[in-house]
């Protein structure tokens, strides 16, 4: 079912979680809220889910206005970092205790039970308790019980935050599988940008209550609308240059025409580190400085160079490389840096 959030406001005293958060989840979405801590993610998810009432704005599921129907009405599944199984219920008890609380009858139960159990490949698991599983098999029963009674909504908040990473990535792509599958509207809370990145069908940035920028991955990566949404999702080089005439100057580096010419006056680059060129190439393109190898970090199947320019704040690089390569440059050397217009991005100011 759609969700749409409007308007919303929650202060706690002097705080202001939420500060006017407008958010819709399309019908069998993946959208991700993405954002630091403190930033609200938790407040609004507990706005959507009937645990907190905000101060001013609604919340609607599907063509129902929900904003102060107590959780229990709302039909909304719900997944958390720490598990919640009920410790003294099997796992076939902890599943089908959601049936039971809406009076589904024995039978419908217990093929109920098996279904779920088989679609998070838990077969043989009905009779354990939950502190004879694994932190990732009880992450799965939780999320079998999240979603056996057909839920209109499924809430994620850091599902995955007390798994080791090898784990979290297997249950990365197997929720992603489920939810495809089963089509469900899913809100997924994380302050992980890789995560939000490799699930998401889109992205919403938060940071003080508010929403910075709600879009694909691809586009929050290429084209972030402020300097803290281009900081927060991988890595930036934000270059500090000025436009006047059709033409961006960057100290140190020269100047260049970009596709589309900036208004006169300060502007701020976004320059991801696999854009900056090195060495001849980097000799080529309109803007381009020598600079010094400050480090060298090899990290699997890539390098990452901390770079000096002359004349020009530090710079990431980052290339990639197998492991038989050669290193690109030795720390302590010299080489010629460079960037194209193309692979710049104004960041707008505000
Ligand atoms: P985290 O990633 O750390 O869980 P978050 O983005 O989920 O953070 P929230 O938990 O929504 O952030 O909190 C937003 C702000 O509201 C914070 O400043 C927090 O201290 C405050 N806050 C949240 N709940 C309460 C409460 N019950 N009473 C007072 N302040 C609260």
């Amino acid at each position: 079912m759609r969700l749409d959030v409007q308007g919303i406001v929650k202060r706690f005293g002097a705080v202001t979680a939420l500060n006017g958060v407008d958010l819709a989840v399309e019908e069998g979405e993946f959208l991700t809220i993405l954002g630091p801590s403190g930033s609200g993610k938790t407040t609004l998810l507990k706005a959507v889910a009937g645990f907190e009432v905000p101060d001013a704005g609604t919340v609607r599921l599907g063509d129902r206005d929900v904003t102060t129907a107590p959780a229990r009405h709302r039909n909304v599944g719900m997944v958390f970092q720490n598990y919640a199984l009920f410790p003294h219920m099997t796992v076939a008890e902890n599943l089908a205790f959601p049936l039971e609380m809406r009076g589904t009858g024995k039978a419908a139960i217990a093929r109920r039970v098996a279904e779920a159990l088989a679609l998070v490949e838990l077969g043989g698991y009905a009779e354990r308790l939950p502190r004879q599983l694994s932190g990732g098999q009880q992450q799965r029963v939780a999320l079998a019980r999240a979603i056996i009674f057909d839920p209109s909504l499924l809430l994620l908040d850091e599902p995955f935050g007390a798994l080791d990473r090898k784990l979290r990535e297997s249950l990365q792509l197997e929720v992603r599988r489920l939810q495809r599958r089963l089509k469900l509207t899913t809100l997924f809370i994380t302050h992980d940008q890789e995560e939000a990145l490799v699930m998401s069908d889109r992205i919403a940035v938060m940071d003080q209550g508010r929403i910075q920028q709600l879009g694909t991955p691809g586009e929050i990566y290429d084209f972030p609308v402020t300097r803290f949404v281009a900081n927060f999702i991988g890595e930036s080089n934000l270059i500090e240059a000025t436009a006047q005439g059709g033409r961006v100057s960057v100290p140190g580096f020269g100047t260049m025409t970009l596709p589309e010419a900036p208004a006169p006056g300060p502007v701020t680059l976004l320059l991801r580190p696999e854009a900056l060129r090195l060495g001849a190439e980097a000799g080529a393109a309109a803007c381009h400085a020598t600079a010094t190898v400050l480090e060298s970090v090899f990290l699997g199947l890539s390098v990452k160079l901390r770079l000096q320019p002359e004349g020009a704040p530090e710079m990431l690089a980052r290339l990639p490389l197998r492991p038989s390569d050669p290193p690109p440059a030795a720390e302590g050397s010299t080489i010629t840096i460079g960037f194209r217009p193309e692979d710049v991005h104004v960041v707008p100011r505000g």
